[in-house]
Formats: C-alpha cells, structure tokens, sequence
C-alpha cells in the first residue's frame, strides 16, 4: 500500500514509516492525542523513481566528489528537477489523494520528511529535511515530492559521503497530518534537559509552534517538581509575536501579539496539569525522558512530536567520570572489549583499523574505525573518513576528543589498551556516549526516534527549541570543516576558533610552509579558513585565536626539527610569549584578519593566548598597528589562561581590550600544577577547584568595574555548574563543544530566570 495510517504503524515500522513517522504511531497507539495523519510509505519513494524510470538518472547524479562545492550544489540542483518534474505514477498519486479526502472539511496539512533508519542516523541532521505547513489539496503530491529531493540536498550527499552509507539504498518517508490550529503551542520536558531531575518544564507562547522552536520568542515558562507534585516556577514572558495561518493565502506568518495579550499568562493550572499527565503517560511509554512538541485547539491538546532527550548528562557522563575508578564490568555488558572516555557521543560499529604510524592511514576506509595510541593533526583527514575513533591515550581536552567532538565522530578516548586488545578488520561497536567498545553488533536503543539513539552527529538543536538567553551561548571550533555543523546550533557566534588547527592540518611548521610556499600563501590558507567560518556564522561574531601551539605539537610536522628541545612545552614557547619573539609569522596571521576586514567580515574579533600581563599586549597591539589593524576599531582581547593575568586583571583592563575569554584548560593546569595531559594526576585535575573559581569571579568582577566582557572558552564551560556560578556571577558569554550548545542554553537559561525570580521576590 503507498499509504499506511498512523493507527496501522508503530515503533517496529521504521523502516517503512521513518522515525518520525513510527514515533506518530506509537504515541496514537499509546492512547495519546495526536492529529490524524497517514504515511506515504518508504516503498512508495522506491516505487516512484523505479516505476518513474529516474533512479538511474537520480543516483548517476548525485555520484560526485563531496569535496567539489559546485559539483554538491548542481548534484542538487539536477536531483531535484528529476524528482519534482516526474510524475507520480497513477496508482500511487490516487491511493494519496483518496487517503487526504478521508480527513474531514479539505483541512490544511503538514507535510514532514520522516527519515528512515538506514538514512541520516542523526536525528537532528533528518530535521534538515524538507517539512511543510498549510498545505491544501492542490499542492500535496508537489509538496510530497519536495520531501523526497530533499533526501538530496548538498549536505545530505555530503553527509552520506562523508559517513559511507550509499545514496541507493536511502529511502525516505513522508507524513500527512492534519494541521492543528494552534491557539498556544509549545514544548514539554519531561525531566531537566540537563541533570535528569524529575522535573517537568513547558514551554508556551500563543499561535502555532514555530515561534517557540525557532526561538522567535520568548516563551512563558513553567517547571514542576513530579515528585512534590507541586508546580515550582511560573515565568510569564512578554511574548511580543506569533506564528499564527494567514486566513486568505494558508502561509504561515508572524503577526504581533495583540497587547492585553503579550504579558498574558498562557497555560492555566488546568491546562498544565493535563500536560503534566500526558508528559509522565509519553515518557512511561518510552521508559526514557521525552523531549515534546504540543498544541492546543478548540480546548484540546495535542501532541505533535516526542522524542528521547538525549543532553541528560546521566548515562554518558557516569560513565566518563567514573572511568577512572572503574573497569569494563561496569559497562553492564558482557561482551565489552575495551573501556576509556566517552568524549565523543554516537554509536557506530565497524571495522577496526590499528593504526601505529602515519603512513598506516591509506588503510582507513570510509566508515572504518580507527584504533590508535594518540591522534595527530595530520591525522584529521582520517578522522574524517572514519565512522569511530579509539585510542589509548587523552583525556576531554586532548586533540582526539576535540576534534573528533566537532568532525561528530564518536569516540572512546583514553581506553589505555585499545591498540593492544583490538585487533586489525575486527568488526567492533564504539559507544561514544557510554565509552566503550564492544564486540560485533551492538543494538541501537529502540524508541520513538530511532534514529537518535542509535548513533549519532548530534549538534546542539538536537532538543528543538533554542531557549532566549541574555547570556550569550557560543561554540568552540577548531577545524574549518565544522564550521556549518556548528553554525546549525544556533549557537550566538564561535567563541573559540584555534588557529593553530589550521597551520597544523598543513602539516607543515608556518617557516616551513612560508619556506616551501612563501608568505603570501600562508596568509592565504590562514584567510581561507578563518572565512569558512566567518562565512558560516555571519553576522555572528567569531573570535579566532593566533597560533597558540606547544613545540612538541610543530614538531610532529614538516619542518618540525628546527623546533626547541623543551623538558616542558606546556611551560614553554608556546601563545602570545613565541609570537612576541618571531614577529614575523605574527604579523602574517595578522594580515589574515586584516584582509577579512577588508573583505566586510566584521564580525571577526582577535584573541591573543597565553597572555600573562599587560607588557604582552602592548607589544602585540603595536604589531597589530604595524600591519594596519586600528585596535580601536577591531573587537579584540586576550584568554585569561594563566594565574598571573588572573591577577593582573586590572591592569590588563586597562590597555582597552573589549574583552577577556577563560581558558580553562590551562587555568586549570596551571592554578594546581597539574599537567593537563598527564594521566597520572588526572584525577587531581579539577577546573571547578576553589583556587580557580576564586580566581574567575574575581576577574569577573574586576571586568565588570571597567565594562570589559568576559567569556569562558575551556572545557568546562559545558559543565552546568560552571554556568551556574558563572552565569550567577554575571558572565557575558560561554563558549562550548558543539555538542553541548543546546544543553548549555538551558542551563544559562534556567539560571537566569531563578535570578529573575530571586530579584522579584527580594
Ligand atoms: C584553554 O586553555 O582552556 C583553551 C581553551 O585553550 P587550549 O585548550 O587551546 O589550550
Ligand atoms: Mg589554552
């Protein structure tokens, strides 16, 4: 049948109904209130470009080189002209057309992609797929069509390329639902999006969902404490716009909100206490917490979505923190082979690929899993390839776990013994959220969402909405490559881009690179990256950071013999301090931000690392000046990384930078003479340690005295008590993985409303 109706589907029907499409289902089949809707099935996609004659034209077409940008943008292009002007065969466009008129009254309906589960196993990444609002009779079968070319777009066949799963075998799902005319609207968290507290948080705004989600406005926000039973917070918003059916032409538009309304409280007690049921009834369905989207309409609440919450720190974190105390037992699985941090999440299986030295690389295929003592910067080329990483050695904040992080890869960081447990072509799962590898096959969790939990690229929009924060929630990127991926957050602009990723995937030192190459075309790579991601986030601010690289890291590169013998790099040439002393390749990352000012990307601010007082940034703003930067005109300012501009955080305020950004990472190591990299003492690495929290309110203080913004960029931003303290403190802006935005948005948020809260009530 091309069609199936939700009564007729449930989680089992993934494959033919697609995630979204199944969790419809099952919900309906829970007794829960969801619009009717019916499916245009998988089969029904397959059916249309075989029976149609285009699924050779169609796979022909999309079989580019994912690295050729024009070769993506016309590899779309072409597939979806095939798709949208071919007729849908007879029996397949009457079976659609007679499964709409079954709705009562010609309604409008939504017409949403639901990927299926061998396509896109991310969640958040099917969400790019086309959906559709207010659609009438006339338009359904081209809006249908619409839906399956967009299993085609450039970032879908870059993804899939990237990821090794094959264009031909991918199908695609359509759900037709009748639309709801939202009177209110809004999502429900059935525990803390972050801590797993049983507390149930909703969200609402008038008119129809999208405002909420798209973060358009402000939603009045409700929490409830389940256990209590007792509601805990009422925050009413003034909700200034709504997304609301333009009668006459069926679009969806944002009108104002009439004014006795804007500072209205939405849901009343009743209201929410019939949410609050339905929330506990979806999350009891799927024995896990549930992420939902409702609305209501002539006095009835509908569900519209649920999926799992997958940011509650719980499973992973566990397992990460107790790492160091326990050993595989823990996992709970008998067949785990190998332990370490979960520091990248996703599940994947594949084959394992111990790779000792570089030149074993040739032997990662796409989707392949590589097991190595430590990754290198030449190395990320691989990593890309690579469906997994695992290797022996690194903890949070090595190069492994940051980059595979960003690339979405999941890896097991720090296992110790991968490299000598697992062995070469065995076929192995990685569970990047838990932290081990496992043997064979490991099950993906079944749930409404598949798609999900079985693996994953999470970015930050996984959860759905963006929450409306005054404290800024920004990203950290490291390689230019992820600079979309991160800009899909939603995140408030990049608050880390490390520069020194860019000279390393040369693999060359920069005098070696300037020797080979000259200086023109180093500034030229430096330039080319940076505008990846300026272009990416624009008008959204991007700080890059100059070279800030320990010898030991240069020396693994082309050139890298000339490097200085250091008994400790961490303590050595490295940041601001070797850039003061080779002005010359300072100058020449300089000209990089001075070209893209000049070509209008005035959204990049300049970051000088490793500073320790204010005699640093005297010489280093009159390099700037010696290039032609004005540092009255350009955002710039210094990491606060070391105790000592820590405590000369006032004098540091006072050459005029805009704005100080903690390096945690190095705080840290430095603060308690713990070596960041050094497993022996990792369990004495501690960034919320009272030494270190002193010294950050303290500079937060001070920065606050002369109008200076503070951020934080290290590793820790993404622990929720950091942004609690620091946000408490009155932080500008954090700056986290990619992984972490959306978690991190909440936290922020939930902080700032108890402070509201607290200020009212004072
Ligand atoms: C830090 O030190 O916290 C930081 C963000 O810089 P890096 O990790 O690159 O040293
Ligand atoms: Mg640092």
């Amino acid at each position: 049948m091309p069609v199936a109706w939700l009564s007729a589907i449930s989680t089992s029907d993934v494959d033919s109904a697609g995630g979204k499409g199944a969790s419809l289902g099952e919900l309906r089949d829970a007794g829960l209130p969801v619009p009717p809707a019916f499916v245009v099935t998988a089969e029904t996609y397959r059916a249309f470009i075989e029976e149609a004659g285009i699924a050779d034209d169609l796979f022909e077409a999309v079989d580019v080189d994912s690295e050729d940008s024009a070769a993506l943008a016309s590899a779309e292009q072409r597939a979806r002209e095939l798709i949208v002007d071919t007729d849908i065969p007879e029996r397949v466009e009457s079976s659609i057309l007679a499964a709409y008129d079954d709705f009562e009254g010609d309604p409008f309906v939504a017409v949403r992609s639901s990927a299926t589960a061998e396509d896109l196993p991310d969640a958040s990444f099917a969400g790019q797929q086309e959906t559709f609002l207010n659609v009438d009779r006339a338009d359904l079968l081209d809006r249908i069509k619409r839906c399956w070319a967009s299993l085609f777009t450039q970032r879908a066949i870059y993804y899939r390329d990237q990821q090794g799963f094959d264009h031909e075998t991918v199908d695609i799902a359509v759900v037709v639902q009748r639309m709801v005319d939202a009177e209110k609207s809004g999502v429900m968290f059935t525990r803390h999006p972050s801590t797993g507290e049983p507390e149930i948080t909703v969200e609402a705004a008038w008119g129809l969902g999208e405002a909420v989600v798209s973060g358009a406005v402000s939603p009045d926000n409700y929490s409830y404490d389940r256990e209590a039973e007792s509601i805990e917070t009422v925050t009413v918003a003034t909700k200034k716009t709504m997304h609301v059916r333009d009668d006459e032409t069926g679009e969806t538009v944002e009108r104002s909100v009439p004014d006795e309304k804007q500072d209205e409280r939405v849901l009343d007690e009743t209201e929410l206490a019939e949410l609050h049921s339905l929330g506990e009834l979806v999350e009891d369905h799927y024995d896990q917490p549930q992420d939902v989207e409702w609305a209501t309409s002539d006095g009835s609440i509908y569900l519209l979505q649920s999926r799992p919450i997958t940011t509650i720190e719980g499973s992973a974190d566990e397992s990460r923190n107790d790492h160091a105390d326990t050993d595989s037992g823990e996992s709970g699985t008998s067949d785990v082979l190998v332990d370490g941090l979960g520091a990248s999440p996703g599940t994947v299986t594949g084959t394992a690929r111990v790779v000792g030295t570089l030149d074993q690389l040739d032997k990662v295929n796409q989707g392949d899993i590589i097991v190595t003592e430590m990754t290198t910067p030449d190395m990320v080329p691989a990593m890309k390839r690579a469906g997994a990483l695992v290797t022996d050695e690194g903890g949070m904040t090595s190069h492994a776990a940051i980059v595979s992080r960003e690339l979405g890869v999941p890896a097991v960081i720090g296992s110790e013994n991968a490299t000598s447990t697992l062995t070469d072509d065995q076929m192995v799962s990685v569970d990047g959220d838990r932290g081990v590898v496992a043997d064979g096959h490991r099950e993906p969790a079944t749930d409404g969402e598949p798609q999900s939990a079985s693996s994953g690229r999470p970015d930050g929009s996984a959860g759905g909405t963006k929450p409306m924060t005054a404290t800024d929630i920004k990203v950290n990127v490291s390689i230019p490559e992820a600079a979309e991926r991160a800009a899909a957050t939603g995140a408030d602009g990049v608050g880390l881009l490390r520069m020194e990723h860019m000279v390393l995937s040369t693999n060359k030192t920069p005098q070696q690179y300037v020797d080979d190459h000259g200086e023109e075309a180093f500034v030229n790579t430096l330039t080319d990256s940076m505008r990846t991601v300026a272009e990416a986030f624009y008008p959204r601010p991007v700080r890059v950071r100059t070279l800030d690289a320990p010898s030991d890291e240069f020396r693994q590169l082309e050139g890298g013999d000339d490097e200085p013998s250091e008994h400790n790099p961490m303590l050595g040439y490295r940041g601001i301090r070797r850039s003061l002393e080779e002005p010359e390749t300072f100058k020449l990352q300089l000209r990089a931000f001075k070209k893209l000012y000049e070509m209008g990307y005035d959204s990049l601010e300049l970051m000088l690392p490793l500073v320790t007082d204010a005699e640093d940034v005297h010489r280093a703003t009159a390099l700037l000046r010696e290039v032609g930067i004005d540092p009255e005109k350009r955002d710039w300012g210094v990491m606060v990384e070391t105790p000592a501009s820590a405590l000369c955080i006032e004098e540091l305020c006072e050459t005029g930078l805009d704005f100080v950004s903690f390096g945690t990472n190095d705080l840290t190591q430095y603060t308690l003479a713990v070596d960041r990299n050094n497993g022996t003492v990792a369990d004495r690495y501690d960034e919320l340690h009272p030494a270190v929290m002193g010294l950050l309110h303290d500079v937060i203080e001070t920065c606050r005295e002369y109008d200076v913004s503070t951020s934080i960029c290290g590793q820790a931003a993404s622990k929720p008590r950091m942004i609690q303290e620091l946000v408490d403190a009155g932080i500008t802006s954090v700056s986290v993985n990619v992984d972490a935005v959306h978690d991190a948005q909440r936290e922020a948020k939930r902080v700032e409303q108890r402070l509201i809260l607290e200020s009212v009530r004072d």
